[in-house]
């Protein structure tokens, strides 16, 4: 059997997620790494990775089946993903959910185009998180969907902190309320919004001659990511932020509360526990790399998302294996 041949574009967290990944699925192999800087300056997990300049993108060789994208969501993916799916089939990790339906319509143009496939927004929030939310929204009509994230450094929130004017580092941990869980898990189908579901912490390291107060309003204003939660902004040294910001752990719930029947109360949850955020979302990416190849070969052009993919596409073994030893 011949391997799924991967290509990475751009090499940040989840690109090295994705390098990492890759190593434990021998049924793909990898290409090299495209980064928008100079090859040299990039740093993979192997020595043996080749680094090619994002250039070398803008045709298609034929040598790669699936290239999974690993920029940021807020200023890279909205262009590379819809530029990329024009000549290659493409995984991204798209994860400004109220921007998703924009984001689905700019892929699935090109991509019907140019018949590739495309499928946007994996990971596990969007992406496993949404299939637990589905599944329990079916499967419990009556009910309530709740969804709480970390402790945890949530990358897609850190990388738009970094992104704004006057800050040179940042990080942003997301903590959700022990009290709103309790009382979730409870079956009492309490009504939380927003704001008292969870805090965002974000600790800021400023560019020298920055105005703290403005770098603090621009991101508490931001709308999407920071607007409509409690954020606090701490300002620390870049010597701080090395000691005692390094680890990227992540996780969080889903939770069901529904009822049927004569008025029993079910709850279903499901939850992660993650050491490392890029590293789970990077090999998520990788199973659904495997799908799209897939839906690939079976003709199944444009955009997708992980609702339209069926599990079995994303393991390695075939369905009559699947069929024996999974089911
Ligand atoms: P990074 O900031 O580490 O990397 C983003 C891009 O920035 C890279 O592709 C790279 O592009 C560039 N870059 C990386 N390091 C450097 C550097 N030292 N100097 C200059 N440029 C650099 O982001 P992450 O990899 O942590 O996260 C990427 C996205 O993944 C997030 O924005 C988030 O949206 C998404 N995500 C989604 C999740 C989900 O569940 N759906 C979960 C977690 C993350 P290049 O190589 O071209 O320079």
């Amino acid at each position: 059997t011949t391997q799924i041949r991967i290509g990475i574009a751009g090499y940040g967290n989840l690109g090295r997620g994705v390098e990492a990944a890759l190593a434990q699925n021998p049924d793909m192999t990898l290409v090299g790494v495209y980064t928008r800087r100079a090859p040299e300056d990039v740093a993979t997990l192997s020595p043996e990775t080749p680094v090619f300049p994002y250039e070398e993108l803008s045709s298609n060789n034929g040598e790669i089946d699936v290239l999974i994208l690993c920029g940021g969501s807020k200023s890279d993916l909205p262009v590379q993903s819809p530029e990329l799916a024009a000549r290659f089939n493409i995984v991204d990790s798209f994860d400004t959910h109220a921007r998703i339906p924009e984001h689905f319509a700019a892929v699935d143009a090109p991509a019907r185009e140019a018949g590739t496939t495309a499928l946007i927004s994996s990971g596990w929030d969007p992406g496993m998180f949404s299939i637990n939310r589905i599944v329990g929204e079916a499967l419990l009509p009556a009910g309530d969907t709740y969804t709480f994230w970390g402790r945890g450094l949530s990358q897609g929130h850190s990388d738009a902190v970094r992104r704004v004017p006057g800050v040179a580092a940042g990080v942003q941990y997301t903590v959700p309320s022990e009290t709103a869980i309790a009382a979730v898990r409870s079956g009492d189908r309490p009504e939380l919004p927003t704001r008292d579901k969870h805090v965002r912490e974000c600790f800021v390291v400023l560019e020298e001659g920055a105005d703290p107060d403005t770098v603090r309003e621009a991101i508490v204003t931001m709308p999407d990511y920071f607007e409509p939660y409690n954020t606090t902004v701490t300002f620390i040294t870049a010597e701080e932020l090395a000691r005692d910001h390094r680890a990227m752990p992540h996780g969080g719930f889903v939770i069901r509360s529904g009822e049927t029947g004569e008025g029993n109360s079910q709850v279903v949850e499901y939850s992660l526990t993650l050491g490392s955020n890029p590293e789970f979302t990077a090999s998520v990416l990788v199973a659904y790399a495997r799908a799209v190849h897939r839906l690939s070969a079976s003709g199944q052009v444009g955009a997708h998302t992980v609702f339209d993919v069926a599990p079995g596409l994303l393991s390695p073994k075939s369905p009559e294996q699947l069929r024996k030893d999974d089911l």
